[in-house]
């Protein structure tokens, strides 16, 4: 006997990457930063504590009014969510009323957020090498959402080309999923003013040391920020929790901690992904903290089974235009010249 409506009855949920208990496996499967949150973190959670018994403040302040100036933007034009996946979660829900396209390989949240609020999906193939063309979106009409730089491909597109689409299209809602910005590409943010069409969707998990915490924001005209707090007023009010507020707050006042370990994971991306060259490794071009790499010898399967026997944990999309690749995270220089080591001697045991 079920009880689930019927509507949700095909409903296939996203699977996350695994988070395992043993600690010993070197995690570079889900794109989390490697380094511990900025030093002031653990105090300012600590002292949040304390306050358990009382609800959390549901307009966030405190972190949007130092998110708010690191982004040079109004305080209205800021809405938080239990990470970005939630922000995303209520644009899906709330804005897509003529549909929405993305391209076929990206983030997998996107087909199932349509799948879930059963918004009429068009899915829009990328060229054979991964790039993304926005005029194939230019005769469609609805809502338009892509991640960039992109995931899994890494590849990014210039804010330049973004604004030429908004300028073409100036009733279509655009949403920008910024989530690894900060390892290469230029922010879409500062033109938020300029397109009331456009939202900006930044997460605190993968460039600021917090994917446990939850926080992700989306920014946009003050209009489009007041309707998703109608959603959230209307779902739940105190979607960021005080210690995560804390968290929040605490790591925006450390804001050179975080560039320092930005610094040190574009370094080691391009460490490894030169030594994996080295090793007949093809990829693409990762504005990202991960890489996105096959090995025209050996599948992508085999790479991911024979790397996790070696305790190494990465991502295998087993689709069909990803199957060959892994996605594998940046993590410290020590972990890749780990994973290096592993993928060497994986080559030498298949005798590539
Ligand atoms: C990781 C990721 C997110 C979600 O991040 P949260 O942890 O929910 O903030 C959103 N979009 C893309 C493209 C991502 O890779």
């Amino acid at each position: 006997m079920t009880f689930l409506n019927q509507k949700y009855e095909r409903l296939i949920p996203y699977t996350p990457g695994e988070q395992p208990q043993n600690q010993s496996l070197i995690k570079l499967n889900t794109n989390e930063s490697p380094f511990e949150p900025a030093p002031g973190v653990k105090k300012a959670v600590e002292a949040a504590a304390a306050t358990l018994n009382r609800y959390c403040d549901t307009s966030t302040h405190v972190v949007i009014k130092p998110l708010a100036k690191q982004l040079s933007v109004q305080e209205d034009q800021l809405f938080l969510g239990n990470g970005s996946d939630e922000v995303l979660s209520y644009i899906f829900q709330g804005f897509t009323e003529k549909g929405i396209a993305f391209p076929d390989v990206t983030y997998g949240f996107y087909q199932i957020y349509c799948d879930m609020y059963q918004v009429e999906a068009t899915v829009v193939p990328l060229k054979d090498d991964f790039t993304l063309e926005l005029a194939a979106y230019d005769a469609l009409e609805g809502a338009v959402i892509i991640a960039n730089p992109n995931a899994p491909t890494g590849l990014l597109l210039s804010y330049q080309t973004i604004c030429a689409f908004l300028d073409r299209h100036p009733n279509r809602l655009v949403i920008v999923d910024e989530a690894y910005i900060d390892f290469g590409g230029e922010s879409m943010v500062p033109y938020i003013d300029q397109y009331p069409n456009l939202i900006v969707v930044g997460t605190f998990s993968k460039s600021r040391q917090l994917a446990g915490a939850r926080l992700g924001y989306g920014a946009a005209n003050s209009q489009l920020i007041s309707d998703l707090n109608r959603l959230k007023y209307s779902v739940n009010p105190y979607n960021i929790n005080s210690l995560t507020q804390a968290a929040g707050a605490a790591v925006l006042a450390e804001q050179e901690y975080v560039e320092r370990c930005i610094e040190k994971t574009i370094a080691a991306r391009k460490w490894s992904s030169a030594a994996m060259k080295q090793l007949g490794f093809e990829m693409t071009d990762s504005y990202c903290n991960f890489l996105f790499v096959r090995h025209p010898k050996v599948s992508g399967e085999a790479l991911f089974l024979a790397l996790r026997e070696k305790n190494i944990l990465v991502r295998w999309f087993n689709q069909p235009r990803t199957k060959d690749y892994l996605r594998i995270s940046v993590g410290t220089q020590e972990q890749m010249e780990q994973l290096v080591k592993a993928l060497q001697e994986i080559l030498k045991e298949v005798q590539v």
